[in-house]
């Protein structure tokens, strides 16, 4: 399945309102890079990531978790950072928290392979207890040093939305103090890393609910995930209008 099919080519209604909208959501970024252009420069910035000793999580890791996906996906998910079965495997989101988004990106009809998949910090942050290693969260120095290898990331990509997964993500792609609770399930504008911005619960978080809370807190997941896949095509319809 293509990325045009996934997100859908719909026939542009040119209301008014659609008009209207379509000034203000054709700032979708320009597809100035082909796909495998996009495909090898990401390939250009990742060999050096694989070798970055930038911050002291280069000390502990396994191995760098750049990030997977489609180089020219319209969609991207941010994380915090690699766990520990991430650290082995050198992907993201492939342990249980990576499989509840693969089953909320196959609710809403869409698979890893079309979107792009990252960490704010690309290398596992631990803390070491009673001689065991235990995920905790980056440190401010931590994630500036790595934010060059993610800006650098995604003025490839240019994605239109990115999809922020858990507060931390936010507090990097939309605005300092993010309040997760609060915050989700809405649009941003004002980022630097794309023209879109919607954050949601860390699936991790979800998983650390029970009964009620859980069919709720996943039920967010999926309905954010799934207005974001609705903005993409949005974006898309806006495009098309603006064009004609
Ligand atoms: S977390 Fe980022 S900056 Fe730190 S060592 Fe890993 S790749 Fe480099």
């Amino acid at each position: 399945m293509s990325q045009l099919d996934l997100f859908g080519e719909q026939t542009p209604e040119k209301s008014a309102k659609e008009q209207e909208q379509a000034v203000r959501l054709s700032r979708e970024p320009e597809a100035d890079l082909s796909p495998d252009e996009k495909e090898r420069l990401l390939a250009e910035v990742r060999a050096p990531a694989l070798q970055c000793t930038k911050c002291k999580l280069a000390t502990t890791r396994t191995q760098v978790v750049f990030g997977e996906g489609n180089a020219a996906a319209p969609l991207v998910f941010i994380g915090e950072g690699p766990g520990e079965t991430e650290d082995a495997t050198g992907r993201p989101f492939v342990g249980r928290a990576g499989k509840l988004l693969d089953e909320a990106l196959r609710e809403n009809g869409m698979l890893r392979e079309h979107v792009y998949i990252a960490n704010v910090v690309k290398c596992r942050p631990v803390v070491f207890e009673g001689g065991r290693a235990r995920n905790r969260a980056p440190e401010s120095d931590e994630i500036e040093a790595c934010n060059g290898w993610l800006r650098a990331q995604l003025n490839i990509i240019r994605p239109s939305v990115i999809v922020c997964l858990g507060g931390p993500s936010a507090n990097v792609i939309v605005h300092k103090n993010f309040k997760i609770t609060q915050e989700r399930g809405r649009w941003f504008e004002n980022s630097p890393f794309a023209p879109w911005v919607i954050a949601t619960l860390h699936p991790a978080y979800v998983l650390r609910m029970h009964g009620d809370g859980y069919d709720a807190a996943r039920r967010s997941l999926v309905s954010d995930i799934a207005a974001a896949r609705e903005k993409v095509i949005e974006i898309r319809k806006a495009s098309k209008a603006a064009a004609t």
